[in-house]
């Protein structure tokens, strides 16, 4: 197993309840997975051998003003575990391409188009432009393949709704053995 952006910042996850932590609690929604953050060019390469189930548009202006073009990648593995690597800048991959761990499948992108943000944005935005975590990997994880939603149930990495949906995983322990990789390796 790899872990995911080999150049990220550090190898841990946000705590349960911290910005970018599984299932946060932002209001009227819930964070779908967790935020692990780089800089803007780091490569994302695949955790373990899969094949490429889609590629899609992840964010854009015309979802809302105030985020960038970002793509999203659903890959499956040999034991049915469904990963969706989102918020990339750009993709090398396309979708029924088998990837193999550690293969570069894009790179980390950021969602939130910071010249756009300004004393006019929503307030959640402009908090999010102050913490100032720009580029990152949101990383999703499902025992099932996840189903199209319309933006009105999951947008941007977030559900929303209180409940977990069907199959959505918290992929902390999944990650964990990638770090414990890491650190053997
Ligand atoms: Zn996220």
């Amino acid at each position: 197993m790899f872990w995911p952006v080999p150049e990220s910042y550090c190898r841990r996850l946000p705590r349960p309840g911290e910005p970018g932590s599984f299932w946060e609690d932002r209001g009227d929604r819930h964070h779908a997975g967790v935020d692990i953050y780089a800089p803007g060019t780091a490569s994302v390469v695949s955790i373990e051998d899969a094949t490429v189930v889609a590629v899609h548009e992840f964010t854009s202006p015309d979802l809302n003003p105030y985020w960038n073009v970002t793509y999203s990648i659903l890959t499956r593995n040999e034991q049915g575990l469904y990963l969706r690597y989102a918020e990339l800048g750009s993709v090398c991959v396309e979708a029924g391409q088998k990837v193999r761990a550690g293969e570069v499948i894009g790179t980390v992108g950021s969602v939130l188009a910071l010249d756009r943000i300004d004393s006019t944005a929503p307030l959640y935005i402009q908090r999010l432009k102050d913490r100032g975590n720009a580029a990152m990997l949101h990383f999703e994880m499902y025992d099932r393949q996840p189903r199209p939603l319309p933006p009105t149930l999951y947008l941007g990495g977030n559900y929303f709704q209180q409940e977990m949906p069907p199959g959505l995983l918290n992929p902390a322990k999944y990650l964990a053995r990638a770090i414990d990789n890491f650190n053997d390796n």
